[in-house]
């Protein structure tokens, strides 16, 4: 048996977890590169036809899993990946590599698909640039074929595992059931990528950025995931096991306890009140949401419901979706966020060409004032939602007065457009800016006077002041929601927000971090918006502090040089209200 080896990452979503690790592979698969001789090359094509053919069997039963679930329209989209499979040509550059190469058939066939991808996304013609995501699937299931390897589903998932993988996206994430995938550990990744913050709404322990979990842990292995500390214990031995069944028992009875603070308000000792509500990914989340106690939903990213299909979800859909969770929520306040797509988050309809920095490119707002249509088929189903509960509305990403001022003016005209058809919405419809981006956040004055609340969005706004790629293990340690720089903005946000008469709230994970909630409750932050699992300890901090020694903490911290040294202070005045909180 391997000797007992702890692993050291960035902790994603609290929670201890153990078993078998699993291995999913969504990109690419190490592939061997063998020497042929040249009699074996007929050999080597009908190695290839045979993957291909497999392939098309495949993609022929998704067609008609797609077309029975939604429609033939759906199926056909699938039609591109059939056409490259049936392409002659290919087949000709793929014998005239193995003649000139005299190496396997895998390594070809991905060469030449590889040259064909890099030529279609630099061309200017928009259909073929379109065709890579097509090609780009193709190519991984041949790949697959040829190896042998299955391609996996986390929806499905035979045993209970622990998953490990060089990267998840967030619409895999999203794919996870608690009850099959125990935990999971990444190579890549960081603490706010949406990856982390969707396993921690799907409440499954999870370490990221741990760079050599898909080297170091071998399939089969028994691996121990602690999500809170960002450990990995790989083949622990017997007393290990028992002291992390211990530590699984005392998180789960930590959480029973805490959750005994449902009902209870978040107010302080000398009674200041905050708002406490919870972000979700998909309307599934709303018993969770409710469970836990919060008064309203501050963010729902409502992009994860155009992830994982092949199309576009309608208007109707998408006003089914709204209105049921803003029903089930009702009275309370449900913030719909539109569309946040880009960045880590990709759709399949679009097949858009990848991009060099697209947490700097074409996102959120900007992508929807680019795609009116979309846009305004997402404001007409948010607005409809209107009528059935409190709703109110966000828009993602702003950097400028412009964007903002033209988001709101298509939010007029989509108004008077139903108001033409006679279809109701509410009048009242709070509408608010995400303060996410510098820019945004530096001329908050400005914004302040279009919009009823703000959001501060501090997963970007950080990664965004900082330089820091949120989804990079490589600089994560820089990135500091105790920077200086970030604590002046924040309160600068939060300041000029009251005095223009406006709430400010924030959903940016930072609102749930214990010693963080202190800093931010000192500061003014209205609402506080988190994961469902982090409210009831922010509830905590809360009803452990009274208002004014957070307001002195708040001055101490902006006094201070460093985000260590805030940090650090944060730990230890949080320590001395509420000891039982600090690890
Ligand atoms: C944020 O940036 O803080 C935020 C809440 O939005 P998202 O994490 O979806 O980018
Ligand atoms: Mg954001």
């Amino acid at each position: 048996m391997a000797p007992m080896t702890k692993l050291k990452g960035i902790p994603a979503a609290p929670g201890v977890a153990m078993g078998k690790a699993l291995f999913f592979a969504s990109e690419d698969l190490p592939l061997p590169r063998r020497a042929i001789t040249a009699e074996e090359i007929p050999i080597e094509m009908l190695r290839l036809e045979e993957a291909m053919i497999k392939t098309r069997h495949q993609i022929i039963s998704i067609q008609r899993r797609l077309s029975e679930d939604l429609g033939q329209e759906h199926a056909d989209i699938l039609n591109a990946h059939l056409l490259v499979l049936e392409d002659q040509a290919l087949r000709e550059e793929i014998i005239h590599g193995l003649k000139h190469q005299l190496v396997n058939v895998e390594t070809i066939f991905n060469e030449v698909i590889r040259r064909h991808l890099k030529a279609f996304s630099r061309t200017e013609d928009e259909y073929l640039r379109e065709r890579t995501a097509d090609i780009e699937d193709v190519r991984k299931r041949v790949l697959r074929n040829l190896l042998g390897k299955q391609s996996q589903s986390l929806a499905r998932l035979e045993q209970p595992s622990i998953v490990v993988a060089r990267d998840l996206s967030p619409s895999e994430t999203a794919q996870m059931h608690k009850d099959r995938v125990l935990a999971f550990v990444t190579d890549i990744g960081g603490r706010t990528s949406h990856t982390a913050i969707m396993a921690k709404s799907l409440e499954i322990p999870a370490v990221v950025g741990l760079e050599v979990a898909t080297k170091r842990i071998q399939k089969g292995e028994f691996v121990i995931v602690d999500g809170t500390r960002g450990e990995v214990i790989i083949e622990p031995d017997q007393a290990t096991i028992q002291r992390y069944e211990v530590e699984q028992r005392r998180h789960q009875e930590v959480s029973r306890q805490l959750l005994q603070l449902k009902d209870l308000p978040a107010e302080t000792l000398d009674h200041h009140r905050v708002i406490l509500s919870a972000n979700i990914e998909l309307p599934e989340e709303v018993p969770s949401v409710i469970a836990h106690g919060s008064q309203g939903i501050g963010l729902f990213r409502t992009e994860f419901l155009y992830l994982n299909r092949p199309d576009f979800p309608t208007e109707e859909e998408q006003f089914e979706a709204y209105r049921s969770v803003v029903e089930q929520v009702a009275p309370n306040p449900v913030i719909i966020r539109t569309m946040d797509l880009g960045g880590d988050k990709f759709i399949s309809p679009l097949r858009l060409p990848s991009e060099m920095n697209p947490f700097m490119g074409w996102r959120a707002i900007r992508f929807s004032l680019a795609r009116p249509d979309l846009f305004r088929m997402q404001l007409r189903a948010i607005l409809r939602a209107s009528v059935h509960g409190n709703l109110k509305l966000m828009y993602p990403m702003i950097s400028g007065l412009e964007e903002l001022q033209r988001s709101n003016e298509i939010l007029h005209e989509v108004k008077q457009e139903l108001a033409r058809e006679g279809v109701a919405f509410s009048q009242q419809l709070e509408v608010g800016a995400m303060i996410e981006v510098p820019s945004a956040a530096l001329t908050c004055d400005l914004l302040a006077k279009e919009v009823n609340f703000f959001s501060i969005g501090t997963n970007d706004l950080i990664q965004y002041s900082l330089a820091v790629d949120r989804v990079n293990e490589k600089i994560a340690y820089l990135y500091e929601p105790t920077h200086p720089a970030i604590l002046r903005l924040i309160k600068q946000i939060i300041d000029v927000g009251h005095a223009a008469n406006i709430w400010v709230g924030m959903c940016g994970e930072m609102a749930g971090e214990p010693p963080l909630s202190l800093l931010l409750l000192g500061m003014g932050l209205d609402e506080f918006s988190t994961s469902p699992v982090q409210l009831p300890i922010v509830k905590q901090v809360i009803r452990s502090v009274e208002h004014s020694f957070a307001k002195s903490v708040v001055e101490q911290a902006l006094k201070l040089r460093t985000g260590k040294e805030v940090e650090a202070f944060l730990t230890a005045s949080l320590k001395q209200v509420a000891p039982a909180l600090v690890e």
